[in-house]
């Protein structure tokens, strides 16, 4: 019991009950009302209880209404209040202002995001005065991980993986203090009663007295390849301007060819890999550390082997104590790639890590506070000057998202399949999950289940209605199906990317979408995938789309892009006879010859409609990635090449019809235009088709407003000549920010339409 100001007449004194609504535990919400509430002079209490925030106040009527004001305004940094509701009750005479126990029942509470080490941490971690100095695991009400922990709600210590550690008195003492800066602070922790960091398997040259990081430093500095255990998972760690230890890091991973993400040790050092402007700056310093994709620097001090051939460096700042530190002494860029073999999902346990990394780390970096659930490290690229997410999992993930219009009965939603995610509603509420990833690895499907009752419990949601895409043979949708006792909805896969563009910026719609991506299961049962859709958040119809080609070989055409080429030509009615020019140091006479007898005849070969595969074709015809090792990866190259300095578009009509497109690519090249050039004029060409083709939809609709999304609207020079295009057609372009174009954002558009279907 702590004493407030001094007791009010009775006669003047008002009495509210206040629920808060939004993040507000695990965020130094209840001590930030104790102390508005001792500024106010006021009585009452505060407490979690399973939906959030409970607050009784009483005094003067005027300090009454000053108080609600500030639980709005002033919140600690990591609080997000969405509404207070009040309600005038009955004076009690109150002298005091308590924290009181939180309650249990029916769980609702919002769980925050893990949150990097906030600048007051970072100071005790550097004094060595401090009795935190150099502790790997500081953490306070403002920062410190929480999401990862987290095992169930209320969101209190016994309810995290911290139950096992108990606190010492210094560190008792903290939390049970109002005005203390880690009152409440669940994870916290000090060097005599929290979690402690060792190495395991390796001993650097020079070992002195050094401490866990910093011998892990040591060797890093001595070129070893580090497993470290984090705040989400395992990364896989080196110095990034040792080309022998990348390198090394690279051919152990197994035929990865994706760029190695980044840790610099601060801004300064970021600074000296990647251009930055002030939107890439935000993203980098905020609260969530995404990895932000942004311009290589000439000279950057980076090994050629972390993004063989990208103009694109993928860079993050440390987000926990231990990486400040290990960042700290490592003396230069970390590579800090996720802990797996290719297509694997990420290490989090540590007799998993020990088993899956025996083989690629030469030592690990452990701790002993255990993950509950893997989360991936989210990365973010600035899009037409907004920063879009292109994985949302750590630091942002579980933040809640609006519905536009409310469910009512509570919604599970399945998502897609290879960049999977799964998304709980109840009211206008939903949560989307953390990247779960391809669901066709048997260990991601197992997290996906899990991970699906967690948030169940988690934000107390008893799927009645559930969501799943239209694809038959998706495991999600195979999970959908399962499910006993409940509707199910099916939606459509490019719907879905539209609505949830849509739902993101709180609009009903109807609106223009232009949905671009890899793959989706179409209304007609064949592979969607550059359409033009016409719709709202319940339901669609297909304005037009791109011409239709074969897959030859199905899945194949997808890992080598080069039968794409071969099709495109075969559909364009070209010289698809020969090999084409950039193609022959790939692909012989034979191969290149049975391939378009498939795309000619069909045998084996489904139609598609695919913009993903027509950016495959264009690539593979510049030469560039004729096979991939992951989708995508030659569009992503074919736009990093692009040059912008040069004019022209090729002929490419608002009917999408990309046969001449295809026929005058093959010419330029014969001619001898470069790759680069080849690759802005398909850009200019995809940009002025779209804007045609949208324009002509909403015209026709009477609309004003167009959605871009599917995968293919990451590619960052596409998606920004495509807005520049609508804009200057006076229509509204919608681009998706907080959630993923990619299949990441699948879930939350499923669940937007079940809502608005009256689910
Ligand atoms: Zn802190
Ligand atoms: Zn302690
Ligand atoms: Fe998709």
């Amino acid at each position: 019991m702590i004493g407030a100001g001094p007791p009010i007449a009775a006669s003047l004194a008002r009495r509210v009950r206040a629920r808060v609504d939004g993040v507000v535990q695990g965020v130094g919400f209840r001590p930030f009302v104790h102390r508005l509430a001792a500024e106010h002079g006021l009585a009452g209490f505060v407490r979690n209880d399973a939906r959030g925030v409970e607050i009784e106040v009483e005094g003067a009527a005027d300090a009454v209404e000053r108080f609600l004001e500030a639980l709005r305004s002033d919140g600690p940094p990591l609080a997000s209040v969405d509404a207070v509701h009040r309600a005038a009750i009955e004076v009690r005479g109150s002298e005091t202002f308590e924290i009181s126990p939180s309650v249990g029942g029916a769980a609702d509470a919002l769980v925050s995001a893990d949150a990097a080490t906030c600048a007051d941490c970072l100071a005790e971690l550097r004094d060595p005065a401090d009795r935190r100095h150099r502790y790997p695991f500081v953490n306070c009400t403002n920062c410190g991980p929480r999401f990862t922990i987290v095992r169930s709600v209320p969101y209190d210590r016994p309810a995290t993986t911290m139950a096992g550690f108990t606190m010492c008195a210094a560190c008792q003492t903290e939390y049970d203090d109002p005005a203390d800066r880690r009152f409440h602070a669940q994870p916290n922790a000090c060097p005599a009663c929290g979690p402690k960091a060792w190495v395991h398997g390796g001993r650097p040259a020079e070992a002195g007295d050094l401490d866990a990081v910093g011998l892990a430093a040591a060797l890093l500095r001595d070129g070893a390849i580090l497993a470290v255990k984090g705040i989400g998972g395992f990364h896989l760690a080196c110095r990034a301007d040792d080309e022998a230890a990348v390198a090394r890091l690279r051919a152990r991973k197994h035929r990865e060819e994706r760029p190695f993400a980044l840790m610099a040790a601060d801004l300064e050092a970021a600074r000296a890999l990647v251009a930055l402007d002030d939107e890439e700056v935000a993203l980098l310093t905020s609260p969530a550390r995404p990895i932000v994709l942004a311009r290589r620097l000439a000279g950057a001090p980076v090994a050629a082997s972390v993004a063989p051939g990208s103009r694109e460096l993928g860079v993050m700042l440390p987000y926990s104590p231990l990486h400040h530190l290990l960042a700290g002494d490592a003396g230069g860029p970390l590579v800090m790639t996720s802990g797996n073999l290719s297509d694997e999902p990420i290490a989090f346990t540590d007799a998993d890590a020990l088993a899956r990394l025996e083989a690629i780390a030469d030592a690990f970096l452990l701790h002993d506070r255990p993950i509950h659930t893997r989360t991936d490290d989210s990365v973010v690229r600035v899009i037409g000057g907004r920063g879009a997410v292109l994985r949302r999992s750590r630091g942002l993930v579980p933040a809640s998202l609006a519905l536009p219009v409310a469910a009512g009965r509570p919604v599970l939603a399945c998502g897609a399949e290879l960049k999977s995610t799964f998304c709980v509603a109840r009211g206008s509420r939903a949560w989307v999950s953390h990247h779960v990833g391809d669901l066709r690895n048997a260990e991601t499907l197992g997290s996906f289940r899990e991970g699906i009752a967690h948030f169940e419990r988690l934000f107390d949601v008893v799927p009645e209605v559930v969501a799943h895409d239209l694809h038959p043979d998706y495991l999600s949708t195979g999970y959908a199906l399962d499910r006993e006792g409940v509707e199910l909805v099916a939606v459509q896969h490019h719907h879905a990317h539209l609505a949830a563009c849509l739902a993101e910026h709180g609009v009903p719609g109807p609106a223009v979408g232009a949905i671009y991506d890899g793959t989706g299961y179409g209304a007609d049962g064949t592979a969607w995938g550059g359409e033009i859709l016409v719709g709202d958040l319940v339901s669609f119809e297909r304005a037009g789309h791109l011409a239709a080609v074969r897959l030859p070989g199905g899945d194949r055409a997808v890992r080598e892009p080069w039968r794409m080429a071969c099709s495109w030509l075969v559909a364009a009615g070209g010289p698809a006879g020969d090999v084409p020019l950039h193609l022959r140091a790939h692909v012989d006479q034979e191969r290149w010859t049975a391939v378009a007898r498939l795309a000619a005849s069909g045998f084996a070969a489904p139609v598609t409609t695919s913009m993903g595969r027509l950016f495959d074709a264009v690539a593979a015809l510049c030469g560039i990635h004729p096979v991939v090792t992951y989708e995508g990866q030659a569009a992503i190259q074919l736009e990093a090449l692009a040059d912008a300095g040069t004019d022209g578009a090729y002929f490419f009509e608002a009917d999408l019809d990309a046969r001449p497109l295809i026929l005058e690519i093959l010419a330029d090249l014969d001619a001898g235009t470069a790759p680069a050039v080849v690759s802005a004029r398909l850009h200019r060409a995809v940009a002025g088709a779209t804007a045609g083709a949208c324009a002509a939809a909403a015209s026709s609709a009477g609309l004003g407003i167009v959605v871009l999304s599917g995968g293919v609207f990451q590619n960052r020079l596409l998606a920004a000549l495509t807005r520049d295009a609508l804009e200057a057609l006076g229509l509204r372009v919608l681009m998706p920010e907080r959630l993923p174009a990619n299949d990441g954002g699948i879930s939350y558009g499923q669940a937007a339409v079940a809502a608005a279907r009256g689910g």
